[in-house]
């Protein structure tokens, strides 16, 4: 069996297209304001692919850029000066901020209902007890791609490999919502390939490359792999692969690929979720 591809480009891009005409449709501006206090390049280029992503879309996006020693009072005082903003309504803080400052401090003082990545306590509680809130990106990204191969997850089995606070845990209980059968894997999970075996729905969330083999796929499952991790080939090239061995797609039903499946589907949640908060 070849696995069908989870397009997350695609599917992304359908996403931002209605976006866009949500946007036209209400006549009303929409603005994201993002805080930068990264001493990391990388976060610096997000942020600035980010501009442009929300231009194509017609949000507006104010990045208030702090200096890479910025400290916590620094930080935690533009979060709250933009939480009592009325023309504020949508914030995210890119990672990593300085190393001094405790991310998740910080991260707890954006107002639930301006925290458009999900990443406030309050917001992820709220996801466990199914209530409207707004959802980490990376798990509503990772339930549509899985939603788009047509299973139907009631009754499914779910592994979900990796079990962070902001991508593992969230998709779990997104899956759990669904009424799928869900167990939530970690490093220290005793016997995770034979659990996988029985598994309909496989998520890779653990930042390890290539951990799940083909042996370890039931044929016909859906696998969505969330992994991001730059690596140097032989050649001396750094590349980006995912949690999943490319020879899973010989048995897999569905595959999602890397780059190009829950990375581009993860921004384009960001954007549903700062137009649903605009509009709303
Ligand atoms: P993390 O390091 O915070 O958590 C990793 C989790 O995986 C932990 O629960 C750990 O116990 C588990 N784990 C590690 N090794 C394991 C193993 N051998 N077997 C089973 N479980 C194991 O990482 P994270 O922030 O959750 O990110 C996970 C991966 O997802 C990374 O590659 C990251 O780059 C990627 N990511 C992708 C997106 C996206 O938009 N596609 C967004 C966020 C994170």
């Amino acid at each position: 069996m070849t696995a069908r591809p989870i397009d997350g480009k695609d599917l992304s891009a359908r996403v931002k297209a209605d976006l866009r005409d949500r946007i036209q449709r209400a006549g009303r501006p929409v603005r994201l304001d993002a805080v930068l206090a990264s001493p990391d390049r990388g976060a610096a280029l997000y942020a600035h692919n980010q501009a442009k992503t929300c231009a194509e879309v017609g949000i507006e996006y104010h990045l208030h850029e702090l200096s890479a020693e910025a400290s916590y009072e620094d930080v935690a005082g533009r979060v709250l000066l933009m939480n009592t903003d009325e023309s504020v309504r949508a914030i995210m803080v890119h990672m990593p901020l300085p190393p001094a400052i405790d991310a998740e401090r910080v991260q707890s003082l954006i107002a639930p209902e301006k925290d458009v990545e999900g990443v406030n306590p309050a917001n992820i509680g709220n996801v466990v007890y199914g209530r409207r809130s707004l959802v980490p990106c990376t798990a509503l990204a990772t339930l549509e791609m899985i939603e788009h191969t047509g299973i139907d997850l009631r009754g499914a089995r779910a592994v979900i490999v990796g079990a962070s606070n902001i991508v593992g845990k969230p998709i779990a209980v997104l899956l759990m919502r669904a009424e799928a059968t869900v167990v939530s894997a970690n490093k220290f999970t005793q016997g995770l390939p034979a659990l996988c075996r029985e598994a309909d729905v496989v998520v890779a969330a653990a930042g390890v490359p290539g951990l799940v083999k083909p042996e370890w796929i039931k044929p016909g499952a859906v696998v969505v792999d969330v992994g991001i991790n730059r690596i140097k080939g032989a050649d001396g090239r750094t590349t980006t692969v995912g949690d999943v061995d490319a020879a899973v797609a010989g048995v897999a039903g569905w595959l999602s690929p890397v780059p190009g499946g829950v990375g581009p589907m993860t921004v384009a949640m960001l954007l549903r979720n700062v137009v649903d908060t605009a509009l709303r």
